[in-house]
């Protein structure tokens, strides 16, 4: 990071290190080489900086969408509409009558009124819409509760039991052709094995619908990949190879099956940092404050979830002496707080912090609550030391 650059320009914002992304997307590429039929998508909603999206339209991926927006957003960016699939438990008329205009590869259906609705719409058009099924596989990813998509209580996907009679029901519509099979098990998953009994659960369901004498052309295994939100440096790139080693050593696909990824955080999170400018250091009795510019606003992580992105202070090189502090926003919310005792350099107004970590569900997930400006964004390009919009 240049912090002489950083220094110029109006706090908070994020910054995106493209030679970082690239690099990221080399080595997914890599690991992904020899699995055959394999098609990976790029999850829009974890960042759509245009700047990132077209960086990984470039590197040939597809994208995941899960709203009309970003079906919009992926395919001004360079993704091609083939490689763009549409998920989502509640879409629009709109948004499925834009998909359908552009041609998208695939709409991954959660629901048979959705069905129902989606060939309605695209007998309208004169067109067919290609559907997968999202399965809820009952496989607990054992991370977060706000980030667990697959267990049966969930909004999503259709339960194990009503696949057979969903499939069967497409037949019998005139407008839409059965392609495939999608699952999504939650997200920030680090340990493999609720990968592997994802694995397992689909061949289960495999057998199933051959037995049935039904042809499934796609698998589509989704994303949750998670990243080391402890140790961004020792870790920027996500352990790739152990994820898609699963999905090879365990899933047992049909010969011309095709295997579908869709990867968001892991592609982006560790790209980006917020970067924020302290306003005050207020001491209290029982605590130091460092409070900067930047809050919940802009980075919503630790206040949805929890979470912790490690602080930097980019200004403090050199600088021997440590305190303990809480690291907090503006915003008028008790839980507007990065991080409680939290070790950094003797810190001072003016210094700017990083949280790094914060491509992935950083910027999109942005507000204008309290009437704040959004927090923009600079691009480190991967090929220079110029900087971008
Ligand atoms: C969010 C989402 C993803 C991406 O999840 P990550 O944890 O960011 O990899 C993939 N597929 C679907 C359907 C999603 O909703």
């Amino acid at each position: 990071m240049n912090t002489s650059l950083l220094q110029e320009r109006e706090t908070p914002f994020y910054h995106y290190d493209l030679s970082l992304l690239q690099s990221t997307l080399d080595h997914l590429l890599a690991a992904a080489r020899d699995l055959p039929n394999c098609h990976i998508h790029y999850a829009v909603k974890a960042c759509a900086t245009p700047a990132v999206l077209r960086t990984i339209a470039q590197a040939g991926l597809g994208a995941d969408c899960v709203s009309g927006g970003e079906v919009r957003a992926a395919f001004a960016q360079g993704f091609p509409a083939d490689k763009i699939v549409f998920a989502g438990v509640g879409k629009a008329d709109w948004e499925i009558r834009l998909a359908l205009e552009i041609g998208i590869s695939c709409f991954n259906v959660e629901s048979l009124p959705e069905l129902e609705n989606i060939n309605a719409i695209a007998r309208e058009m004169g067109k067919t819409a290609r559907v997968a099924f999202r399965i809820n596989p009952n496989v607990d990813a054992h991370t977060h509760a706000k980030i667990t998509t697959g267990l049966n209580e969930n909004k999503f996907g259709l339960a194990m039991d009503d696949m057979l009679p969903t499939i069967r029901h497409a037949w019998s519509l005139s407008h839409v052709e059965y392609v495939g099979l999608h699952f999504h098990i939650g997200s920030q998953i680090t340990d493999m094995l609720p990968f592997v009994h994802l694995a397992e659960r689909i061949n289960t369901l495999q057998d199933q619908l051959e037995q049935a004498g039904i042809t499934t052309a796609s698998i589509n295994v989704g994303g949750g990949l998670g990243v080391d939100y402890d140790h961004p440096d020792a870790h920027p790139i996500p352990d790739f190879e152990a994820y898609f080693d699963v999905f090879r050593r365990y899933l047992c696909l049909r010969p011309l099956q095709s295997l579908h990824f869709e990867l968001g955080r892991s592609v982006v999170a560790q790209c980006g940092s917020l970067i924020s400018r302290v306003l005050y250091v207020k001491q209290g009795h029982e605590k130091q404050f460092v409070i900067v510019d930047a809050g919940m606003t802009d980075l919503l992580r630790p206040a949805l979830y929890g979470s912790r992105h490690q602080a930097v202070n980019l200004s403090a090189e050199g600088e021997k002496a440590e305190a303990l502090y809480d690291i907090v926003g503006p915003i008028c919310e008790s839980s507007d707080v990065f991080l409680t005792d939290y070790r950094l350099p003797t810190t001072h107004r003016g210094d700017l912090i990083a949280f790094r970590t914060a491509g992935a569900y950083g910027e999109i997930m942005a507000s204008q609550y309290n009437c704040r400006r959004l927090p923009g964004h600079l691009i480190e390009p991967a090929d220079s030391n110029a900087l971008a919009q």
